[in-house]
């Protein structure tokens, strides 16, 4: 196949300035861009013909040869047909850069990025309350994917190493060129060559490794705590995804949680809640002795001021509230039937709650309104 004259090619004559090859270029390259003519054998033909042609006629050096010995220069041509797509493409960023009008039509700009990210590892962690009262480092287990040694890469095909692919898109102010992220290599530019068993096609294998974490105090279920760089490294270098660990609350068997503060629930015998007595209650902290005066009535709340959880935010720190429950005999021996019942008409066993007492739901509102 005899080759076209260059000049002819770009529709231009000999005497043309560089400028004029230029803007004859560029129509032509839009004309027969390969986004813009889809599955066309002719057209990419034709851009690819006019890249050549501009190739050799926008280097005044080559231009000159190109005039003197046309085609068939002594060393074995003009490169021509050797450049790919990709060098075309390359190309231009001299042609259409510089804030021209058709910087976006080829998705000029380049802004190409090689940096990926690994994906975030999830794990969880679960957290008795005394470990969340008092804070605590915790060596957990992840298996993370590393890098693996004795993978090799090679040039990603389908982007040519660029990391990028360009798409054209109708729009109603015309053709766009939106250039996205190559999903054969993910960006990257490079696919995996060979690689040793176990290793994935990213050229990641799974390693066991021993992540020391710092939780704080006062940490809640299902609240996240995120490392940085403590997840799966990214294929072909980059930085490493984050470990994001969420919390599970093991549930106190004894100290039930609601916000910061700690509830105990408190069984005392009536006799005890007449007489008053003095008992002691568990805490995060140890145990605690608590005072219960003579009358006190079932239902009464006792607080026990900063004994409860450490805020995380630093917005000090809970109670401990109790529960009163006076506990009334299921069972009674006939002996202990006759004592209540000799005191079953004495008029201080008559309920008379005083004007001021406050009821179950005041109460309530009290503490949690
Ligand atoms: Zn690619």
């Amino acid at each position: 196949m005899s080759k076209r004259d260059y000049y002819e090619i770009l529709g231009v004559t000999k005497s043309a300035s560089a400028d004029e090859i230029k803007k004859a270029y560029r129509k032509v390259a839009i004309q027969f861009h390969p986004d813009k003519n889809p599955g066309n054998k002719e057209a990419e033909e034709k851009f690819k013909e006019a890249a050549e042609a501009y190739e050799v006629l926008s280097d005044a050096d080559k231009r000159a040869q190109y005039d003197r010995f046309g085609h068939s220069r002594g060393n074995g041509g003009f490169r021509g047909h050797e450049m790919n797509m990709d060098d075309i493409f390359s190309q231009f960023g001299d042609i259409f850069g510089g804030g021209s009008p058709f910087d976006s039509f080829f998705g000029g700009g380049g802004g190409r990025s090689r940096t990926r990210k690994g994906s975030n590892l999830r794990i969880k962690l679960k957290l008795t309350l005394e470990e969340i009262a008092n804070g605590v480092e915790k060596k957990i287990k992840v298996n993370r994917l590393v890098q693996a040694d004795g993978v090799t890469f090679k040039t990603c095909p389908a982007c040519q190493g660029q990391g990028q692919v360009r798409k054209v898109v109708n729009t109603m102010l015309g053709q766009m060129v939106s250039a996205s992220t190559c999903s054969s290599c993910g960006g990257s530019g490079q696919i995996i060559d060979k690689r040793p068993p176990g290793v994935d096609n990213s050229g990641l294998v799974s390693k066991e490794d021993v992540i020391s974490v710092r939780v704080p105090a006062g940490v809640g279920d299902g609240m996240q705590l995120s490392m940085s760089g403590k997840g799966n490294e990214a294929p072909g270098g980059g930085i490493p995804g984050d470990l994001l660990i969420q919390i599970e609350e093991v549930e106190d068997k004894v100290l039930k949680r609601d916000g910061n503060n700690l509830i105990y629930d408190l069984h005392i015998s009536f006799i005890d809640a007449a007489l008053g007595t003095s008992v002691e209650v568990p805490s995060v902290g140890g145990k605690v002795r608590i005072k219960i005066d003579p009358g006190t009535q079932s239902g009464k709340i006792l607080r026990l001021r900063g004994k409860g959880l450490r805020d995380l935010n630093g917005y000090g720190t809970g109670d401990q509230l109790i529960y009163i429950n006076v506990w009334t005999p299921k069972r009674l021996t006939s002996e202990e039937r006759a004592k209540l019942e000799s005191l079953k008409q004495s008029p201080n066993f008559q309920p008379s709650p005083e004007a001021g007492e406050k009821g179950f739901f005041e109460r309530m509102k009290e503490y949690f309104g």
